[in-house]
C-alpha cells in the first residue's frame, strides 16, 4: 500500500467514524424532546356549534386519542396537553404553558365552522308613510326576503403564522375565508411595533419553514385517508394569536367543518376520529424523524 492511498484509507475511515458518531448523539439527543398539543377551545368558550355538538367536545376528545398514540408510538418523547378536560383558558395561558414546557412543537387541533349562505328567496311590499297632515302618503317598497341555507364548506386545513409576508410557501387566505371563531382569532398586538418587527422575522427565520413542513405532512395525510384538503394556510394580520405567541414551529389543524353534516358525523364517531388521530400521528412522527435526523 502506498503512503498516498494509506493516507486515504485512513481518511476515508475517520470520515466513516465521525458520521456515526455523530448519528449516534443525532439520535441520543433527539431535536424533537417535548411536543405540546392543545385541544382548542374549553369550558365556556364551546367555540363552533354544530347541529348537536361543540367544537370543545371534539377537540378535546382528539386531543385525548393523540396523546394516547404518541406516547405508546414516540415513547421517548414528553407530550404535554394544554388541557385533559373541558376547562377553559385564555389563548394566552395556552401560549404560557407551551413555552414554560419548552415544547419543540405545538400541535393545535380545532374544528371549523361555516356561516349559514343568505340569499335572496324573493321580495315583500312594505308600508312606509311620506309627508304630514294632509299630505301624509301611504306608500309601499319593496324589501328582499331571505332564506338561510346549510353553507357546503367542508374539508381540512392546517395554519401557520404568516410572521413575514415574503414567505410564499402557505398560500395565503382571503378576509372571506376566515372561519375560525373569534376567541383564536385576535388582533396580534402591536404588529407594526419595532419589537413585534423583529419578534416576527425572528420567528419567521426559525419556525416558519418547519411549520409549513408539519402542515404539508398533515395536509397530506389526511389526503391519503381520503379527506377533502383545503391546504396549508397563512394568516397574518388577523392572525390565530397562539400561534405567534409561542416560541416553536406551530400549527392549528381545522380538522373539519361542524357546520356541514357529514364532516359533524364524521368527526364525532370513533372511526372518524381514529382515522384523524392516526393521520395527525404519522405526520407528527414523521416530521420527528425528519428533524432529529438532521
Ligand atoms: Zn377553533
Amino acid at each position: 500500500m502506498s503512503v498516498k492511498t494509506r493516507f486515504f484509507f485512513i481518511l476515508m475511515l475517520l470520515c466513516i467514524l465521525s458520521q456515526s458518531e455523530i448519528f449516534a448523539q443525532t439520535t441520543k439527543n433527539p431535536k424533537i424532546r417535548t411536543i405540546i398539543i392543545d385541544a382548542g377551545h374549553g369550558g365556556t368558550d364551546v367555540g363552533a356549534r354544530g347541529a348537536y355538538s361543540t367544537e370543545a367536545q371534539i377537540t378535546l376528545q382528539l386531543a385525548l386519542r393523540l396523546d394516547t398514540l404518541l406516547r405508546s408510538e414516540i415513547p421517548d418523547t414528553r407530550i404535554v396537553m394544554t388541557r385533559t378536560t373541558d376547562i377553559y383558558h385564555h389563548v394566552r395561558e395556552k401560549a404560557n404553558i407551551a413555552n414554560n414546557e419548552k415544547g419543540d412543537l405545538f400541535v393545535c387541533i380545532h374544528v371549523n365552522a361555516a356561516q349559514p349562505r343568505k340569499t335572496v328567496s324573493g321580495y315583500k311590499s312594505v308600508a312606509y308613510y311620506k309627508g304630514k297632515g294632509s299630505k301624509r302618503k301611504k306608500l309601499y317598497k319593496k324589501v328582499p326576503i331571505y332564506s338561510t341555507s346549510p353553507n357546503p364548506a367542508h374539508g381540512t386545513s392546517t395554519y401557520v403564522w404568516a410572521a413575514d409576508r415574503s414567505d410564499e410557501k402557505a398560500q395565503g387566505i382571503s378576509d372571506d375565508d376566515r372561519y375560525e371563531s373569534s376567541a383564536e382569532v385576535m388582533d396580534v398586538p402591536d404588529v407594526n411595533s419595532p419589537e413585534a418587527v423583529i419578534k416576527a422575522r425572528l420567528w419567521s427565520q426559525k419556525f416558519f419553514k418547519n411549520s409549513v413542513q408539519l402542515g404539508t405532512l398533515i395536509e397530506n395525510e389526511f389526503v391519503n385517508t381520503g379527506r377533502k384538503s383545503l391546504g396549508v394556510l397563512q394568516r397574518n394580520h388577523m392572525g390565530i394569536w397562539v400561534l405567534q405567541a409561542t416560541n416553536m414551529p406551530a400549527v392549528l389543524i381545522e380538522t373539519g367543518f361542524i357546520t356541514d353534516k357529514d364532516e359533524e358525523d364524521y368527526l364525532n364517531s370513533e372511526s372518524g376520529q381514529l382515522e384523524m388521530t392516526r393521520a395527525i400521528a404519522n405526520a407528527v412522527i414523521k416530521y420527528k424523524k425528519t428533524i432529529d435526523g438532521k
